[in-house]
């Protein structure tokens, strides 16, 4: 459907604050930090609940894989009682309480489907389907947050011969745990932080694991020194240059887990920080996967060649059935999907074309909450910098009643005004 197919269908609602697109941990917290400085939002989410990725799309055994204090968003700090990695319930219960703390109310089953600058008018026309009543709503304003997210639509490789596979193929989005896997082989592709711990998972559940593993990969132990190896990493990048930490990082990581190459897991030639830092790839921070993998207990394998009915062919030539497959494969942003804009973001990846940390702010009030490929902690100073931002331009137009101007096409074209947040 085209853009203009869905602007003579819509209902027009006006929202004199930012719209803040997507109700994850990054659009609650940019809500929340607007909502400080006295500027009203307005969240759409295109699912029924905050935190989809979290509620709908994560393994039961999930945890955080950083320490709490580099997760919690701003304004609000996790309950004390919660433990150093709290589990996905508590996450999500976390987030369920900074949306009541702060008494954010997103517009829920609302898909974006195209946002778009009107040159003409100065403000955005963001075009949702879905809803109830089930319908095409354009909503309007001065300023657009992007925060949709890194991991907005699942990433499943073509391999020759998937239709031919009889066994069941899974991607991780729609792994909960590995009860149904009992005594089952199954191949699991794709080697970061999901893929490892959905191995050790399966393994749990008595099934038979094997993992793909056709890059190389850093693995570092969780903990380091009675610390978390993330929070040690970040004390020492205060004092040391990314090259010398990383020194410092594989030879504890060497000392502590050994040759990860003599299981199949070879390491990148750059270290783990600076490899991060220019590629965003993060390394696989092991939770006890590694002891699975050296006891033969989760066979490592090298790339997919193709699929049969039972049986996986690897690139090496060897063989072997299996009774399913889970896809390891992670995300990818869903932005120029429907972003009528491609200075700010890039066509290629879906990421801000600028990078960390000056990809938070577009033009013509575009901006963006999450895309740093620094997790939580990017996330929270994303929305601290777009709210100050907004306050200064919010403070500045109620002098100068730039809003009525808004407001007066709004009224001239019957739309509606609404403010949720
Ligand atoms: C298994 C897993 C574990 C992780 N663990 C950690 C961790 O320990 N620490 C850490 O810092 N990070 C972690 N992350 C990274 C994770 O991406 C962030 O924690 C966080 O969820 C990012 O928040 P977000 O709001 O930017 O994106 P998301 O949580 O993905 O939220 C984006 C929201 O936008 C909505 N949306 C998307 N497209 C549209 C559209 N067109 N219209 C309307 N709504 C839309 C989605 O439905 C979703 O609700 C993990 C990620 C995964 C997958």
């Amino acid at each position: 459907m085209s853009s203009n197919n869905y602007c003579s269908a819509a209902k027009q609602v006006c929202v004199p604050g930012p719209i803040i697109i997507g109700s994850g941990p990054s659009g609650l917290a940019a809500a929340a930090c607007l909502k400080e400085k006295g500027v009203p939002s307005l969240i759409l989410e295109r699912e029924n609940c905050i935190a989809s990725l979290w509620q709908l799309k994560t393994y039961d055994r999930l945890r955080l894989h950083l320490p709490k204090q580099f997760c919690q968003l701003p304004l609000l700090p996790f309950p004390s009682d919660f433990p150093n990695y709290p589990t996905k319930q508590q996450f999500i219960s976390y987030m369920e309480g900074y949306a009541r703390h702060f008494k954010l109310d997103p517009v829920f089953g609302r898909t974006v489907v195209t946002a778009e600058y009107d040159n003409g008018y100065g403000f955005w026309r963001v075009r949702t389907v879905g809803g109830e009543p089930e319908g095409v709503v354009e909503y309007v304003s001065r300023w657009v947050i992007v925060a949709t997210g890194e991991n907005a639509e699942e990433v499943v490789p073509k391999i020759e011969g998937m239709s031919e596979f009889v066994g069941q193929i899974v991607h991780t989005s729609g792994y909960k745990t590995g009860e149904c896997f009992y005594g089952k082989r199954v191949l699991v592709v794709g080697c970061g932080n999901s893929g490892m711990e959905v191995c050790l998972d399966l393994c749990n559940y008595d099934a038979q694991p094997s993992l793909v593993v056709r890059d190389s990969v850093h693995v570092l132990p969780q903990e380091m020194l009675g610390t978390s190896t993330f929070g040690l990493s970040m004390w020492l990048l205060k004092w040391l240059p990314v090259r010398m930490v990383d020194r410092f990082l594989l030879l504890m990581s060497r000392l502590m887990i050994g040759d990860t190459a003599k299981f199949g897991l070879n390491r990148p030639d750059l270290g783990p920080l600076e490899l991060k830092k220019v590629s965003g790839k993060t390394p696989v921070l092991d939770i006890g996967t590694l002891e699975l993998i050296k006891s033969g207990k989760i066979k490592v394998w090298p790339g997919i060649k193709r699929l049969t009915r039972h049986s996986v062919e690897f690139v090496d030539g060897r063989v072997e059935n299996f009774d399913a497959i889970i896809c390891a494969t992670g995300y990818k942003s869903n932005v120029p999907t429907w972003l009528k804009d491609t200075n700010f973001f890039s066509e290629k990846d879906g990421f801000p074309r600028k990078p960390f940390p000056h990809g938070w702010k577009g033009e013509n009030g575009l901006y963006a909450v999450g895309f740093t490929k620094r997790g939580l902690l990017g996330t929270s100073m994303d929305a601290t910098r777009i709210a100050e931002d907004i306050e200064q331009q919010w403070k500045l137009s109620s002098r100068n009643l730039r809003p009525s101007v808004l407001m007066h096409h709004c009224q001239s074209h019957e739309f509606r005004k609404e403010t949720q947040n």
